[in-house]
């Protein structure tokens, strides 16, 4: 068992001009991380040296947490091969929310990851919790809810998860399956579905909690 703290990167492609968080995605992120004593975060950025992925720090990171929505066009192929060659070597990859469409998760699926739709009108997400004994599924109930939410609906083009823990629904009928897993060489992969920067979504403590557990599951410290 490795010894220590699990060592996160949480990147984040840039400021949104409806970016609610004050500070700002990866930084909400990576302090609800760092309450924990057994996880230590970092921040890193698309505008950062490297865009942020610098081999020599990835080589050190035991999981890399991806935020980004409206420029993973500027995401450079030789960045895209740095993360996907590290999570083959075993490091932990968790995007969350839009990064269904980043360049590294689509490289990692091998498929295009569209959604059926999407819908931004602040609705409730409603998920249930499919795997309970799973160790991403610790603490959270068997339903809750996130009250403002954007809509993303099936089809959800991705390889079949190895497991899909959550699974959300909203009122008006839509479904999505919420929390995958997969492995790619001998790292683990977690999406993560909700998120979005101009709702209060990471400051809930039952989200923080899921990507909590996601970190120290994809780190295999569970
Ligand atoms: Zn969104």
């Amino acid at each position: 068992m490795t010894e220590g703290p699990v060592k996160v990167l949480v990147w984040f492609e840039g400021q949104h001009p409806a970016d609610m968080y004050p500070q700002r995605i990866h930084g909400t992120i990576a302090a609800a991380l760092n309450e924990r004593e057994q996880i230590t975060a970092w921040i890193a950025e698309l505008l950062n040296p490297q865009q942020g992925i610098i081999e020599g720090v990835l080589a050190d990171i035991d999981v890399l947490v991806w935020w980004g929505h409206r420029l993973h066009k500027q995401v450079s192929d030789e960045t895209v091969r740095r993360v996907v060659g590290r999570v083959e070597e075993g490091m932990g990859f968790i995007p969350i929310h839009s990064a269904h469409h980043s360049k590294p998760f689509k490289a990692l699926m091998g498929t295009g990851c569209d959604l059926g739709s999407w819908r931004e009108e602040a609705e409730p997400e409603h998920l249930t919790t499919l795997l309970p004994d799973h160790p991403i599924a610790q603490g959270i109930a068997a339903q809750w809810d996130v009250p403002h939410t954007e809509m993303y609906s099936e089809p959800f083009d991705v390889p079949q998860p190895e497991e899909v823990i959550f699974h959300s629904c909203w009122d008006r009928g839509e479904e999505f399956r919420s929390g995958c897993t997969w492995t790619r060489g001998t790292g683990r992969i977690f999406y993560l579905r909700p998120g979005h920067e101009s709702y209060e979504i990471f400051t809930r403590p039952l989200v923080q909690q899921v990507i909590v557990n996601g970190v120290l599951w994809c780190a295999r410290r569970t």
